[in-house]
């Protein structure tokens, strides 16, 4: 090489910009500075994938049998890394213009925002990276060595130091095609001359470079990178054993997606559901584990906002050529592009789920019982797919067998001519629910009921309101809209008068703890219902904003008397024979029903009119 130097050297100045990028660069302190191994490597990949396309249309290519591959070698005496690769090269002409000016719009960006002096350098470094000359945060000289595919092109050698400019000779007539660069590390960046160190770097970006990479002369094992592949050519073993090496696991997941898009923006995911829901385990919530790529090259592993927080369950990749390589942390919590990727790939889950129900309801239903929870937070939390994650929630109900599940689609495909809403019941279990009071009208009137018993649940349902324009109704609320009843069982029941006088005394006698008193057929089973008033919060609401330390607002329980049960029909005569004890009784009845609606502030009151009850009995 030395030999002529003196003959084809020219020397050349960096544009300005450049000069003033190199500037910052140079002088800038930045912790990730690793990321230049992870530009470099790139751009060689970039080069062979150029190289492959090249080879589709032009006949005539330097070196066509050259394999295309990256190599890259670390030299821990001479503090030297080089990275090479057999790709499309470049000319002088070439060279002058990527490694001299500045073409990259984010690198454009990055000076504008430098010169603003909104932030310090490193912040920009950051944000949007300086692709090529991110090699000077660590190189006190760097040499490329190129040789472009064009048969004819002279290859060239180009060595700057960062400052000024760079020399540009003839590199000899042996060199190979595609680019070689050699890195002479400054004195604080002998680090990227070991090979462990760089080792894990490049492991840790660029797994999934579809080139093969020899390092240190060893072959570096990298994974296909799947997602980038037709559907149709990926195998069912493939997406296993990928998922295996992703989620460092040896269980297959229980299901995956596979999407890609082109338009509106260039997309390609991989997304597995695992076997288990990890946050069972009691390993707490866990961490989002879906990475973000840009064309197989790593941009951020745990990336805080590219997908919903109810979807952190999620394994996988989602990688979009539209993404700058260079993007932030910072930069990835405001960016419009990521929350439009994040639309389109929740959007496309939640199909995928649909799709997975209807095809295979067993494994839909393994799925409910292991991930319910994450669904039903995304309920709460996303109100723009509220809608669609309604349709994927699964209850027990009045219908069901027990251990079996619906879905509300089932559910109003099941509903009464008359029947206009969605009845729904909160509670403990199943079991518990089944001996509510508040099944008993609906039960008379042959209406379904759904069971929700998971904690959250009542949230869960309020924030739907509506599924399919049939509105959700709580049953334990007073104004349900109930179609009145064929045949009411009048014999039993008293007349109006009598209903009108103890209605009246009851109102009055108990207007610290009830809004209002009448007669009805809410219940056939008890003497007397308690329900919540219809703008009350309720009792599980409730129990959560005490929990939080919040003010809880007063409630406005409704009871409505069933005159057909022998205790009410006693107290109507009680009420002018014995008030005394009709005013024991009627304590019994309405903080007994208070108590079953979970809306009794202090059982004890309940133990203390039993016990003055039971003394009057004893005693009278
Ligand atoms: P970007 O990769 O985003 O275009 P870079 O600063 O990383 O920006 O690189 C600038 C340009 O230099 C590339 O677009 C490419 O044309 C050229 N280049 C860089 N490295 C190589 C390489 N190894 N082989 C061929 N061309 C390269
Ligand atoms: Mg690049």
């Amino acid at each position: 090489m030395e030999g002529k130097l003196s003959i084809a050297m020219e020397k050349q100045a960096f544009q300005t910009e450049v000069r003033q990028l190199l500037d910052i660069v140079i002088h800038a302190f930045y912790s990730d500075r690793e990321v230049f191994v992870r530009e470099l490597v790139s751009n060689a990949s970039d080069a062979c994938e150029k190289l492959r396309l090249k080879q589709l249309t032009e006949s005539s290519i330097y070196q066509p049998e050259r394999e295309l591959r990256l190599s890259i070698t670390t030299d821990e005496e001479k503090r030297t890394l080089t990275i090479a690769d057999s790709g499309i090269g470049m000319t002088r002409e070439e060279i002058v213009e990527y490694l001299g000016t500045i073409a990259h719009s984010g690198t454009k960006k990055f000076l504008e925002m430098a010169k603003e002096g909104q932030s310090g350098p490193q912040d920009l470094i950051g944000q949007f990276g300086v692709g090529f000359y991110s090699v000077f945060m660590a190189a006190d000289t760097v040499e490329v060595c190129s040789r472009s595919w064009q048969p004819e092109a002279t290859p060239v050698r180009w060595v700057s130091d960062g400052q000024d400019g760079y020399t540009l000779e003839e590199a000899p007539e042996d060199t190979p095609r595609g680019t070689t660069i050699l890195i002479h590390l400054k004195e604080d960046a002998a680090d990227f001359a070991k090979k462990n160190r760089v080792r894990y770097i490049v492991e840790k970006y660029s797994n999934f470079v579809s080139f093969p990479i020899d390092f240190n002369g060893e072959h570096l094992n990298t994974v296909q990178a799947i997602w980038m592949k037709n559907k149709k050519d990926v195998t069912a073993e493939e997406y296993n054993s990928f998922y295996h090496f992703i989620a460092h696991t040896d269980t297959d997941p229980m299901s995956y997606m596979h999407f890609s898009a082109d338009a509106p923006i260039v997309l390609n995911s991989v997304l597995f559901v695992p076997a288990e829901n990890p946050e069972s385990m009691g390993f707490g919530r866990c961490e989002p584990q879906v990475s973000l790529y840009c064309h197989k090259v790593l941009i951020d592993g745990k990336p805080e906002n590219l997908l919903p927080e109810w979807l952190r369950f999620l394994v996988g990749v989602v990688d979009s050529d539209d993404l700058p390589l260079n993007i932030s942390r910072e930069m990835l919590q405001d960016n419009s592009l990521l929350r439009k990727i994040s639309g389109i790939i929740t959007k496309r889950f939640i199909k995928h789920l649909e799709e997975l129900a209807k095809a295979d309801a067993d494994k839909y239903e393994s799925f409910w019982r292991q991930f319910s929870r994450f669904i039903k937070e995304g309920v709460v939390t996303s109100w723009e797919h509220k809608e669609a994650l309604g349709k994927l929630l699964r209850f027990e109900s009045t219908f069901t067998e027990p251990g079996k599940l619906t879905s509300f689609a089932d559910y109003i495909s099941r509903m009464k001519e008359n029947q206009k809403a969605v009845y729904v019941l909160f509670g403990a279990s199943r079991a518990q629910l089944e001996n509510s009071p508040y099944l008993d009208a609906l039960k008379q009137r042959g209406f379904e009921v759904a069971f929700f018993t998971e904690g959250g649940d009542q949230f869960v349902v309020d924030s739907l309101i509506k599924v399919d324009d049939k509105e959700l109704q709580n049953i334990s609320r007073a104004n349900l809209d109930l179609p009145p009843l064929d045949d009411q069982p009048d014999s039993l029941s008293l007349d109006a008068e009598q209903a009108k006088s103890l209605t009246d005394w009851l109102t009055e006698a108990f207007k610290d703890k009830l809004s209002r008193v009448s007669t009805g057929d809410r219940t056939s089973s008890a003497p007397a219902i308690a329900l919540q008033g219809q703008n009350d919060v309720s009792p599980e609401v409730k129990a959560y904003l005490k929990a939080m330390g919040q003010t809880v607002p007063e409630s406005h329980p409704e009871l409505v008397l069933n005159p057909s049960n022998p205790i009410i029909q006693k107290l109507a005569v009680l009420q002018s024979e014995n008030p005394e004890l009709a005013k024991l009784l009627a304590d019994q009845v309405v903080n007994t029903s208070l108590l079953l609606a979970g809306m009794l502030d202090d059982p004890s009151a309940l133990a203390s009119c039993s016990q003055k009850l039971l003394e009057k009995l004893l005693h009278p």
